[in-house]
């Protein structure tokens, strides 16, 4: 049973389908006007990843194409609801809420291959798998997520979640798990140090750093003990949030609280024993610091396996680290019959299952657009969206993409992106995750 029971408000299935299509709305054609029909094809397309993108992809690709064969490379059997981790890791959730067989979203009439794949050669097309198996293909779909470098913080390990006053909801569920029992145990000393971080990459769900200080705050209030507990916030970039009006309201929010914010200083080294932080500033220097609990975000970038391809941007923003993608077809920029999404594309914001979404629909369109040799006829509009938890109980709804200063694009009338309201925590409480399965099987 979850520590934190609220009740939901009684929404009905129009509203529940208006979330599903909340994002969807974000793609900017009509695109079941584009293609009407199941294209006939002999195309050999592979999927790396089933993850949220990479099931979304073969639900979509299965519906719409006969006589491909589809294979999707994916090692787990079971589907993880990551956006549900920092539920889990602040006491509001059961574990066992997050997680479902992905044979429940298998679409029928594809080749599932449970394994890893280890290598891609561009130039042969053609996968290695971690068994020295390969797969040839005529489209490739890269949605492979994105990989957690813990190890670039000297002393970090994924094995130290839970002891030693050390968090970090990101690395599994059972690290969130780890995560809540050693904030419980902080809370339970009555007072000390807390220190929140968040890396000088770019990070999957940008909130989530953010969420895990706002709920461990919120339960340090509830405690009534506030004076016993120091918060600092140490991150490695210059602002807290790409949203500019999201990361003015979080600046404010934090020094209100008293949490005291500390910018473009990354946590590069971790003393477990002896409870201790380095901060590495961006001239070089270092600063440690000692904790009673520090939650950590690790680096993150491509998968190896893929920044040792040629898939890997090699020049700009994303040189060396992240996949090359255009940012609105996620057509790959120098190899037309690869598409990239979810969490592994170069691109300025959208590394959230909100993006997924609203990406599908346009990478669906433009591999059926590639196999009939058309121009491609989608374009992502960079939408993506964090339900900001700012309290256990309240949440802020914020949507937005790459346009106009990544301006607001509310879905709900009902929904202020400025306001923090018991409805947008209700959206991330209840309803995201039958909005996200249902993305999942690709229909919406
Ligand atoms: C703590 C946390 C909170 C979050 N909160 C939110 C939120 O509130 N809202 C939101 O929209 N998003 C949220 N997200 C982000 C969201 O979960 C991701 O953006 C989304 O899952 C991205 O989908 P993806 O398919 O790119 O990656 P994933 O869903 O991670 O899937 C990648 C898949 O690829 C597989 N894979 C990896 N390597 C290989 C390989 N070598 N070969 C074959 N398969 C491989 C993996 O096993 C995995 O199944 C959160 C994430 C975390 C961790």
């Amino acid at each position: 049973m979850s520590r934190f029971t609220l009740s939901p408000p009684s929404l009905g299935r129009r509203q529940l389908l208006k979330l599903g299509l909340g994002a969807s709305a974000a793609s900017l054609l009509p695109l079941s006007s584009v293609f009407a029909n199941t294209l006939s094809t002999k195309a050999r397309i592979v999927i790396l990843g089933g993850g949220a993108a990479g099931m979304s992809m073969a639900n979509r690709l299965a519906r719409r194409l006969s006589g491909a064969t589809i294979t999707v490379v994916e090692p787990r059997e079971l589907h993880h609801y990551q956006p549900g981790w920092t539920l889990v890791a602040s006491g509001v959730w059961e574990a066992e809420r997050t997680l479902q067989p992905n044979a429940k979203f298998r679409p029928a009439g594809i080749e599932w291959v449970q394994g890893q794949a280890a290598g891609i050669d561009a130039g042969q097309r053609r996968i290695t798998l971690a068994d020295s198996s390969t797969l040839d293909y005529d489209v490739l779909v890269v949605a492979t997520g994105l990989q957690l470098n813990y190890q670039l913080i000297d002393g970090m390990s994924p094995d130290l979640i839970g002891s030693n006053g050390i968090g970090s909801v990101y690395a599994s569920l059972d690290a969130a798990r780890r995560t809540r029992d050693a904030i419980d145990a902080w809370l339970a000393e009555g007072g000390g140090k807390g220190i929140f971080t968040s890396p000088q990459t770019a990070i999957k769900c940008a909130g989530a750093p953010i969420k895990m200080t706002f709920t461990t705050l919120s339960r340090i209030k509830a405690e009534g003990v506030r004076d016993h507990f120091n918060l600092d916030y140490f991150t490695g970039g210059g602002g807290m949030f790409s949203q500019p009006w999201i990361n003015d309201f979080l600046k404010q929010r934090f020094d209100r609280e008293n949490i005291t914010r500390h910018h473009s200083q990354y946590l590069s080294a971790i003393d477990a024993g002896a409870k201790q932080a380095q901060f590495t500033s961006k001239d070089g220097s270092t600063e440690v610091r000692d904790y009673d609990f520090i939650h950590v975000v690790p680096p993150m970038s491509a998968p190896d396996f893929v920044k040792d391809s040629d898939l890997i941007a090699q020049s700009g923003a994303f040189q060396g680290e992240w996949l090359d993608t255009d940012i609105h077809t996620l057509q790959h920029n120098r190899y037309p019959e690869v598409f990239g999404i979810g969490d592994v594309i170069g691109a300025p914001i959208n590394k959230t299952a909100a993006s997924v979404k609203a990406q599908a629909p346009v990478v669906e369109a433009n591999i059926l657009a590639y196999l009939q040799e058309k121009p491609l006829p989608a374009r992502h509009n960079g939408y993506t969206s964090c339900p900001l938890i700012t309290d256990i109980g309240k949440a802020m709804l914020v949507e937005f993409g790459y346009d106009n200063n990544m301006e607001f694009l509310p879905s709900f009338s009902f929904i202020d992106p400025k306001e923090e309201s018991w409805s947008a925590w209700v959206l991330k409480d209840y309803l995201l995750q039958p909005a996200y399965y249902a993305m999942l099987e690709g229909r919406v």
